[in-house]
């Protein structure tokens, strides 16, 4: 992949970088569209990253499709997909990781503790790897991409960082690999998550600014759907994410609720007028 790479660039070729944990979806491709319409060589790869798993977690059920996945890839026009095996990245003996200071403090960085560690790692693996122009990162992960921006500018790698709007499924749901797990029941209830973040910016736009106010609001109306534990409900700058009392200017409304054993997460940027 290097060898590649470097022969792309000589030839001043423009690499657009998509990373992903497989089993695609919309949500997946329409960042593909993204780094396509920027990209001369559109590369994406396809790594379930063992370093940002917890060992609680689904690291050895996560879903796994590759043909279904290289099809995809091919309707989608991609040009390379990179989908190196766990002992290529971390091979015996392996010790470096990337660890930011303050971005992983928040929201899914407590519950996940290894989480980010994981994903600045291996996305620094891969910039070096695949030694992209362009790399697209969807805002469904908002955490995520925020830690990857902040990584790229502390770290002076000179890749543009773009963020894809959440793709949902028609009834709000986010796409998520993940809601491969749900059963008939869960589905319906998953719904909670987008339709609690609408009823958030309704509350807002009735002149209610107080953070702790919507937070319990939400809170009620999740809690009230059987099935679902929540795991966060945050109200917070969408820079620092530092929580806010008050939205009195745009701030990240993001959500992390487990519907059985699976946990999803959601996110808006609440406004008020
Ligand atoms: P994953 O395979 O879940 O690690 O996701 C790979 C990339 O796709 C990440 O940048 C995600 O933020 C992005 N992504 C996942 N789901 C969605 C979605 N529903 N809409 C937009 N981007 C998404």
């Amino acid at each position: 992949m290097q060898k590649r790479a470097d022969r792309l660039r000589k030839a001043g070729q423009t690499i657009a970088l998509v990373p992903t944990m497989g089993f695609l979806h919309e949500g997946h491709l329409s960042l593909f569209r993204i780094g396509r319409a920027k990209g001369d060589c559109l590369v994406i790869s396809i790594f379930v990253n063992p370093t940002q798993f917890s060992p609680s977690e689904d690291l050895a059920t996560y879903p796994q499709d590759f043909a279904r996945d290289l099809e995809l890839s091919q309707k989608e026009s991609v040009d390379i997909v990179f989908a190196p095996g766990a002992e290529g990245l971390y091979p015996e003996n392996y010790q470096t990781y990337v660890q930011l200071e303050k971005l992983p403090e928040h929201l899914c960085g407590i519950s996940r503790p290894p989480l980010f560690r994981g994903v600045a790692t291996v996305v620094t693996k891969l910039f070096n790897i695949v030694k992209p122009h362009v790399s697209v990162f969807g805002e469904k992960d908002f955490q995520q991409l925020a830690i990857i921006r902040q990584m790229v500018q502390d770290l002076n790698m000179d890749i543009e960082i773009i963020g894809g709007p959440i793709v949902r499924e028609p009834d709000g749901l986010a796409m998520s690999s993940r809601n491969n797990y749900l059963n008939a029941v869960q589905r319906d209830a998953a719904m909670c998550l987008n339709r609690s973040l609408c009823e958030a910016q309704v509350l807002v736009d009735d002149g209610i600014v107080a953070s702790a106010e919507i937070i319990e609001a939400v809170s009620r109306s999740i809690r009230s759907i059987p099935e679902t534990r929540i795991d966060y409900v945050s109200i917070c700058d969408p820079g620092t994410l530092d929580d806010v009392e008050r939205v009195d200017g745009p701030c990240l409304m993001a959500l992390a609720v487990h519907v059985g054993t699976t946990r999803l997460i959601d996110n808006t940027i609440l406004r008020p007028d």
